[in-house]
């Protein structure tokens, strides 16, 4: 089958032919329809420091897909041939103290899928059944193909939080940024401000409802504004961009709480007295996707019709078309960039 692969530790990837993955008995094969792509498959793509210390080529690149069951193994119980899926790309041991505490999402013996095993920028994928996720008949496999960093955007934005009638704060208007916007407002937020410093992408948060979309240098006076002085009840931080980290302690309230998404590429220093101690503030780490409350979330804002990601989804390539796809990511243009793999 084809598939695009990282072949050597060098910057680039590789369409070419591997041979089908052969499922184990509890796993499933899935036939790839569409896939997402994400910052991390830049960062493999361009062999950063984070890369070269994670990732240990060869192996298929892509860890957000839909498409449609093609073989189930006999121990999977649950899933058929031609049923429509996606599936969560963090394979977790299912036996440590996490995992059976109901926090697989943090269990330290996670694999995912197109980082430390075969991914789905490729025909054919195998997954562990456990992993699978049924999509909504009504549901695009376009649709399905992103619902991992969807998944990262209802984490961030419904766990903990009390969105409801609350002032909340986007700091970072990528494609998770932009999602958060839409399940916030879907939530019922009262007040969202998002902000970004690049203005395609704010206008992409105000197409998901932002009521206010602007560059980080006018998000403290919006925030002043929308909440007469006091803060938002809610920041959800989005860009990993130290200033904009240092902004959400800043202009969340006192009491208020900040969860924290992107991934600063170093070390920061924050001055922990005054920016959450003395704010009595609640900080919160996003790892992934809740498994699988996240999941079931997501499904029910969907089937609610009071949030749709369509919108967020910019460009489309077939998988030939990669080194395009990696170019429109970085060159900030894009909301959600998907290959159409068949
Ligand atoms: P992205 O890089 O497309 O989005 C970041 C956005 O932040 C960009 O639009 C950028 O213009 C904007 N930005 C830059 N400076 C800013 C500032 N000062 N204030 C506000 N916005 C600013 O990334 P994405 O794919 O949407 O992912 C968002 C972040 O989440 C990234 O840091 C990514 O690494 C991280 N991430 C974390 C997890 C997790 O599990 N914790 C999972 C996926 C992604
Ligand atoms: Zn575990």
């Amino acid at each position: 089958m084809q598939a695009l692969v990282k072949a050597s530790a060098a910057v680039g990837f590789v369409l070419t032919e591997v041979p089908e993955p052969r499922i184990r008995d509890d796993e499933v094969l899935i036939r790839v329809r569409r896939a997402g792509v994400c910052g991390t498959d830049v960062h493999i793509h361009e062999w950063d420091a984070w890369a070269r210390g994670r990732c240990r080529p060869p192996f298929t690149v892509g860890h957000e897909f839909a498409g449609e069951v093609s073989e189930v193994g006999p121990l999977v119980t649950d899933v058929k041939v031609g049923d429509r899926v996606t599936a969560e790309g963090h394979i977790v041991c299912g036996r440590c103290h996490l995992c059976r505490t109901g926090n697989s999402h943090v269990c330290p013996n996670t694999r995912i899928i197109g980082v430390d095993r075969d991914g789905c920028f490729a025909e054919y994928i195998a997954m562990p059944g456990t992993n699978v996720w049924h999509l909504d008949d009504d549901i695009s496999f376009d649709v399905g193909g992103i619902h991992d960093p969807m998944g990262n955007a209802f984490h961030t934005t419904l766990h903990g939080t009390e969105i409801p009638g609350a002032t909340v704060l986007v700091t970072g208007c990528g494609p998770i940024g932009i999602f958060a916007v839409g399940i916030a407002r879907a939530g019922g937020a009262s007040r969202i401000i998002a902000s970004d410093v690049n203005p395609k992408r704010l206008a992409l948060a105000s197409a998901m409802g932002a009521h206010d979309a602007v560059d980080p240098s006018a998000a403290e006076a919006a925030v002043r504004r929308a909440t007469d002085g006091l803060g938002v009840d809610v920041v959800l931080e989005m860009s990993g961009v130290p200033s904009a980290i240092h902004q959400a302690f800043a202009l969340v309230r006192v009491g208020g709480r900040v969860q924290l998404l992107g991934i600063p590429a170093k070390p920061l220093e924050v001055e922990l007295a005054k920016e959450i101690i003395f704010k009595g503030i609640t900080v919160y780490g996003v790892v992934g996707r809740r498994m699988y409350e996240t999941w079931i979330q997501m499904t029910q804002f969907l089937r609610s019709g009071q949030f749709d990601p369509r919108p967020v989804i910019t460009h489309r390539f077939p998988l030939e078309a990669h080194a395009e796809a990696i170019r429109v990511i970085k060159s900030g243009e894009a909301g959600k960039v998907i290959f159409e793999v068949a």
